[in-house]
């Protein structure tokens, strides 16, 4: 047996109690059996590599807009791309929409199974069992880093979660625990303490299931579960193209898959070490749009933290001739800041106007 009987029901208890004595007051928390499965499922896309505070005002201009799985599912990609740019990550936006579109042509809605979740693009076995549990009252764990770290100290298991056996024995204990009749509520219970109190320095004289710590009482709590070692990011240049013609710059579709994939942007090259930026934007424009490239002057430049890279844009004022090839866009200037460009190039907008105005 996993978890033995009298230490489930004392866990359930205890942290139970504790939430339900208050916890923070969130736009998307519901009480279990009185949550709308759209919202639970948008927070959680949105609070994926997210801190709650940056979360919140796109989650409030989002269900603002689309308040409902349909009005997201009919909008333009444009728009939800625009709404979306700055919060990063843009393949969780991609998935976002092309799941709402197959949840809907599909099931009507989001549908009440974890299989039928997780069959839907951008759903992996954390989102699918958040939803299942919070929005459908189903017995389904959620494993993410926090409740990783609670139970890696409650349990005392050793060794790195991102390790295949270590996160096994994570998930088996964290589907042993669910609470049959509130799996929502505990889900979100153990998330919470895990943000608020089980942090990477536990605030273990304020947690309410501190007597029955593995961790804490062999004093292993702050080594518990190690620290992950993240790889120094790679410093990635990007040169974009500000190519403006009769008060219109040119946007194009960013391949699938890649940095930014299938967001519109300006065009771009990333620029190798040693390499010249304008001579690489101007060989990448033709290769990939057919455009001739006169690259001036510099518009500006902004820097990025992104997962695994720091990413440095800088934009260029250029003319060009030809028509450009593949999916294109004149935009006007004035309509750049919601033309749903990556949030790496949004400060490129503001260069690209004053250059304007100084003709
Ligand atoms: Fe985390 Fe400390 Fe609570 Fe254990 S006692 S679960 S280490 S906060």
């Amino acid at each position: 047996m996993l978890v033995a009987p009298t230490l489930r029901a004392a866990l359930h208890r205890r942290l139970l109690g504790w939430w339900d004595a208050g916890h923070r007051d969130l736009p998307w928390r519901y009480p279990q059996r009185a949550a709308d499965p759209y919202r639970v499922w948008l927070s959680e896309v949105m609070l994926q590599q997210t801190q709650v505070a940056a979360a919140l005002p796109y989650y409030r201009r989002f269900t603002e807009r689309f308040p409902t799985l349909e009005a997201l599912a009919a909008a333009r990609d444009e728009e939800v791309y625009a709404l979306w740019s700055g919060l990063g990550y843009y393949a969780r936006c991609r998935n976002l929409l092309a799941a709402a579109r197959l949840a809907l042509a599909r099931h009507g809605g989001l549908p009440g199974s974890l299989e039928a979740l997780r069959a839907l693009p951008g759903l992996g076995p954390y989102t699918a069992g958040a939803v299942a549990s919070i929005a459908f009252a189903l017995p389904a764990a959620a494993v993410d880093g926090n409740v990783a770290r609670v139970l890696a100290r409650l349990f005392r298991v050793e060794g790195a979660p991102a390790a295949r056996r270590v996160r096994e024995r994570l998930e088996a204990l964290a589907r042993a625990l669910v609470h049959r009749r509130r799996p929502g509520d505990w889900n979100q219970a153990l998330i919470e303490l895990g943000a608020t109190v089980c942090r990477r320095s536990p605030a273990c004289a304020r947690c309410p299931v501190a007597a029955s710590c593995a961790a804490r009482e062999a004093g292993r709590e702050r080594e518990l579960p190690p620290a992950r070692r993240r790889p120094a990011r790679r410093r990635l240049v990007l040169a974009c193209a500000v190519i403006e013609r009769r008060g219109r710059a040119l946007l194009v579709r960013r391949p699938e898959g890649g940095l930014l994939g299938g967001l519109r942007a300006f065009p771009a090259a990333e620029v190798g070490e040693g390499e010249d930026g304008r001579v690489a934007l101007a060989r990448a424009v033709r290769r990939e749009h057919g455009l001739a490239l006169r690259v001036g002057l510099e518009l500006g430049r902004a820097e990025r933290i992104l997962t695994h890279r720091r990413l440095l844009v800088i934009g260029y004022r250029c003319r060009a001739s030809g028509r450009p090839r593949g999916e294109a866009a004149w935009v006007p200037v004035g309509g750049l800041a919601e033309a749903g460009l990556p949030g790496a190039m949004r400060p490129l907008i503001g260069a690209a106007l004053d250059a304007r105005a100084a003709g």
